[in-house]
């Protein structure tokens, strides 16, 4: 891992947020930049990484955050776990990108039809057992979903789940004194967003 320390050129949050949706807008119109790189632009690269976002996703295959926001090999430092759910690791690495590549914002992107949510729905209000190890991964998104009613028809519930989830990551994330520190510079922006895998489309949450 490399740091970069060419300050003069960071992104400030709100153009890297900017930049992403742009970039949503672009996938959406089809209007899709070539999101390889020659080999020039690898061995450019090779040199050091800065990316302009970081990204805590989920890991669902149809959710590839560099596609889906049109952007290209290092621009984007992204942090993918079923939920997109933070642990120790995960908080590791956000700190890594916001303190050693100096990115401003991170979004965490959760999606419609998340299947970690449905898991832990069905935990909550069915009971369903998991094995162990996705019984964790259940345990750590549990508190989240407290306020969700559980009398919403099915696809309300799920929807209202996947938007509360990645508010819950968000609270823990601002919860340490490393994020209330970073958040009183001023500098770094965190932001919530919810992808529909049916239309493509990146929907800030307020
Ligand atoms: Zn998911």
């Amino acid at each position: 891992m490399t740091d970069s320390n060419d300050d003069d050129c960071l992104v400030s949050a709100d153009d890297a947020l900017v930049r992403l949706m742009d970039g949503n807008a672009r996938f959406l119109r089809g209007e899709r930049r070539i999101t390889g790189a020659t080999l020039e632009e690898l061995a450019d690269l090779a040199k050091g990484q800065r990316p302009f976002a970081t990204i805590l996703g989920c890991s669902d295959s149809r959710v590839p955050p560099e596609l889906l926001f049109n952007a290209g090999f290092g621009d984007l430092f992204v942090i993918r776990v079923a939920g997109n759910v933070l642990s120790p690791e995960v908080a590791g690495s956000l700190q890594y990108a916001s303190m050693h590549l100096k990115t401003q914002l991170i979004m965490v992107l959760g999606h419609e039809g998340c299947g970690a949510v449905q898991a832990v729905l069905a935990a909550k209000f069915q009971g369903a057992q998991e094995p162990s190890r996705i019984q964790l991964l259940l345990q750590n998104m549990l508190p989240g979903l407290h306020g969700i009613d559980p009398q919403l028809p099915l696809p309300q519930r799920l929807a209202c789940a996947v938007e509360a989830n990645v508010r819950w990551t968000m609270r823990q994330i601002l919860d340490t004194p490393e994020g209330r520190a970073r958040m009183a510079e001023g500098r770094m922006k965190l932001v919530g967003a919810v992808y529909d895998i049916t239309t493509g489309r990146v929907r800030l949450l307020s």
